[in-house]
């Protein structure tokens, strides 16, 4: 273990403490020096954060900057998942299209997972709608592994709401034709 001063990109310097072996350390400060210092980090999360339309936090200075980079993380995340449902529920509305303009009745199996899918984009819009609302930085920081997996999230909503049936979600979202 050795101390060592490092100059980060943006002109500021810290100092470190690096284990392991040299060669490795050397890397290490090499990445360094190509990063922003952590006070100036915490400003850009936190300014990226802002621009994009998310409340000022509430919190000491420690939760609120450990807040800013666990609520970018996740949000990236929900809007990822968002995607990738987006763009299977295209692709089987395709599928269910070309049936139709075949003169075919669409497989029912598929129509039910479009159904699902469809429940499933909503179900995390609001997921990610009240997770950007939320402004206590403790809130988040206690919550932070709870929007790591996708059905996870979607349980809770399921469980939030008490739906015991399809049907009452499908209500819920005013799915029904
Ligand atoms: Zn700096």
């Amino acid at each position: 273990m050795a101390k060592y001063t490092v100059t980060y990109a943006c002109g500021h310097t810290g100092t470190i403490e690096l284990f392991g072996k040299m060669t490795e350390r050397e890397y290490r400060l090499k990445q360094l020096t190509d990063q922003l210092c952590p006070d100036c980090y915490n400003q850009q999360v936190s300014k990226e954060n802002q621009e994009n339309g998310l409340p000022k936090l509430e919190g000491s200075e420690k939760q609120i900057n450990w807040a800013e980079k666990i609520r970018k993380q996740n949000i990236s995340k929900i809007n990822g998942f968002i995607q990738d449902r987006r763009n299977t529920l295209k692709s089987w509305e395709m599928k269910r299209d070309e049936s139709l303009a075949e003169g075919k009745e669409p497989d029912h199996r598929l129509l039910e997972g479009i159904m699902g899918c469809k429940m499933e984009v909503r179900s995390l819009e609001e997921i990610l709608d009240k997770y950007k609302a939320e402004t206590s930085a403790k809130v988040i920081i206690e919550s932070r592994d709870d929007y790591r997996y996708e059905q996870d999230m979607l349980q809770r909503f399921i469980n939030e709401h008490q739906w015991t049936t399809m049907q009452e979600a499908m209500e819920y979202f005013n799915l029904i034709d």
